[in-house]
């Protein structure tokens, strides 16, 4: 159960993650952070860090943004 960056994240890049992250998997993109889905232990951290909200665990993704557990995963697949 990876934790997935939804779209608040778009356009804010805030950085909070990053900084608790404690396996250094939160990766920069181009219009946001992403969360690598196999490297990510689950621990919540980033959840709690995020200013505008925009991290949920993959199976309590907003229905609106379920697209982002796909657009993260896709991040990574030629990495
Ligand atoms: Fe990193 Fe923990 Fe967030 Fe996974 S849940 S991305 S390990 S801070």
């Amino acid at each position: 159960m990876p934790f997935v960056i939804a779209e608040p994240c778009i356009g804010v890049k805030d950085k909070s993650c990053v900084e608790v992250c404690p396996v250094n998997c939160i990766y920069e993109g181009d219009d946001q952070f992403y969360i690598h889905p196999d490297e990510c232990i689950d621990c919540q951290a980033c959840e709690a860090a995020c200013p505008v909200q925009a991290i949920f665990p993959d199976n309590g993704v907003p229905e609106k943004w379920k697209g982002f557990i796909g657009k993260n995963r896709e991040h990574f697949a030629n990495k």
